[in-house]
């Protein structure tokens, strides 16, 4: 097929034009304070170096003496929060919460922690993931009088537990009971007026972890921020299991992981910050090792290898190892680029992506460059960057991604929800090099991608890849139209 055949411009309308990658759509923190410290302003830190994981709103919701006060909005944590809003959020325990969400679900009213009030009190809870049954159970409870204030699977979450939590006995019945219910992907911190609790899903597919920190327990989605405040990791939370966190300590209930667990890859791949440890695993040593196995799996003569920033980094320091090619920095990427900046109209998108990204002139120039990235979604960005390189001097560009073609929708809290944006979907690789432009592509194998995570005992969702969704997913149309609304 000749290149000009498919025009990649015709998949930009829907996407961030000069930040083609997929989008982790939150990032939980909760802390447990027996010395009733600034638990608002260590969730506050917390998020911060969770920001990674949503960019759209945040919200911290602590417990005052049984009082639940909250504060949440549209923006990046240091936007939503100063000084005198986070000393006014008093008490001992806190939790927190960063999103990212598709367009049509960018609405205060789904910002995070979501509070409710029910007959037994009040409680929040903040949730990284996505309910694949969340539709069904959203019409039900309709069905039976629930009136919804907002457009998201937690708040699905929330009247469920405050439904159960009138008939059973205790909270941990009523969590088993809610668990029994959801399906899908959810790392859940939950604030009681006298506990502080998190839940991780069956299949484990998103991370959630445990640190301490004097006299505080902490719950993150990363371990990165853990490392923020100073605190010591301990463990993570094991896949089904619930954890409650109160004055004498940690409890566990363990509700029953899957036959198989399935962690989600692409945390590995691009998802986490890489100074995290997922499952036992470094997110770093993850993606070094993922550019070791390309070097192998696709070899070639060149005199630089150069990673796109930021995601292809550590991938490209395992191709320039493992392949003895130089390793050197041929792009910048400006990093006050943000949710802010004034989206270009079609005809100035070129000048966009200069903004974004410029190609180093001096260490690239006639030069054979291998670029390696961890991820090609839409292809736009990367046959910009293609051509910004060979613009500034490189002779040839070749083109080496660390992991498969992504080809499926993720189900599980990723905001890609068609594979109509998917260029790996409809195009051969030969295909997307020509589209792309460039001299070769080569992308590593799935066997590859999963000897990365070296010394992990978990098993993996690598759905994205190869279509195998560890458990019944809605159809595409379904998920696209409930994803418009109901994104966590
Ligand atoms: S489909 Fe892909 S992105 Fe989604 S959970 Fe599975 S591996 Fe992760």
């Amino acid at each position: 097929m000749d290149g000009k055949d498919f025009s990649l411009d015709c998949m930009e309308d829907s996407c961030r034009f000069w930040d083609d990658k997929p989008r982790e759509e939150c990032g939980v923190f909760g802390v447990y304070n027996r010395d009733r410290h600034d638990v608002a302003r260590m969730t506050y830190y917390g998020l911060y170096a969770l920001q990674h994981r949503g960019q759209e709103s945040a919200g911290i919701a602590v417990n005052d003496d049984g009082t639940i006060l909250y504060h949440k909005d549209m923006g990046l944590v240091p936007e939503v929060f100063n000084d005198v809003v986070l000393n006014h959020l008093k008490g001992k325990i806190a939790i927190g919460h960063v999103r990212y969400s598709t367009t049509g679900a960018s609405l205060r009213e789904n910002a995070q922690p979501m509070v409710i009030k029910y007959k037994n009190g009040q409680l929040a809870l903040a949730h990284n993931g996505n309910l694949v049954n969340a539709p069904e159970l959203r019409t039900k409870l309709e069905e039976n009088g629930a009136m919804f204030q907002s457009t998201n699977d937690t708040e699905v979450i929330a009247y469920l537990i405050s439904r159960y939590r009138v008939a059973c006995e205790t909270l941990e019945d009523t969590l088993l009971k809610v668990m029994n219910d959801i399906r899908g992907s959810y790392a859940l911190v939950i604030l009681t007026p006298k506990r502080l609790i998190g839940i991780r899903d069956p299949h484990g597919i998103r991370p959630l972890c445990i640190g301490l920190l004097d006299n505080s327990y902490i719950l993150a989605s990363e371990s990165c921020a853990l490392d923020a405040v100073g605190a010591q990791f301990i463990r993570d939370v094991e896949p089904g299991e619930i954890v409650l966190i109160g004055d004498d300590g940690i409890k566990s209930i363990k509700a029953g992981a899957a036959e198989k667990t399935n962690l989600c890859i692409f945390e590995f791949v691009y998802l986490a910050r890489p100074d995290s440890f997922i499952d036992g695993v470094s997110v770093h040593q993850a993606r070094i090792e993922a550019g070791r196995i390309l070097a192998i799996e696709h070899p070639v003569e060149a005199d630089l290898v150069i990673g796109a920033p930021d995601g292809g980094l550590n991938a490209a320091l395992g191709f320039a190892r493992q392949s003895g090619i130089p390793y050197g920095q041929g792009l910048l990427k400006n990093r006050y680029v943000g949710r802010t900046f004034i989206q270009p109209d079609q005809g100035q998108r070129e000048t966009g992506v200069r903004i974004k990204f410029n190609a180093i002139r001096g260490e690239i120039e006639g030069k054979r460059v291998v670029m390696v990235d961890d991820s090609i979604v839409r292809g736009t960005t990367t046959r910009r960057i293609v051509q910004m390189l060979k613009n500034a001097g490189a002779r040839e560009v070749h083109m080496r991604v660390s992991s498969p073609p992504y080809k499926y929708p993720c189900h599980f809290g990723i905001d890609i929800s068609s594979s109509k944006q998917l260029v790996a979907s409809n195009h051969s690789v030969d295909e997307i090099a020509k589209m792309i432009g460039a001299d070769s592509l080569g992308y590593l194998s799935l066997e590859g991608l999963l000897q990365t995570p070296v010394g992990s005992r978990c098993g993996f969702c690598t759905a994205c890849f190869n279509g195998m969704y560890p458990m019944e997913v809605p159809e595409e149309g379904n998920k696209l139209a409930f994803s418009r609304n109901a994104k966590t």
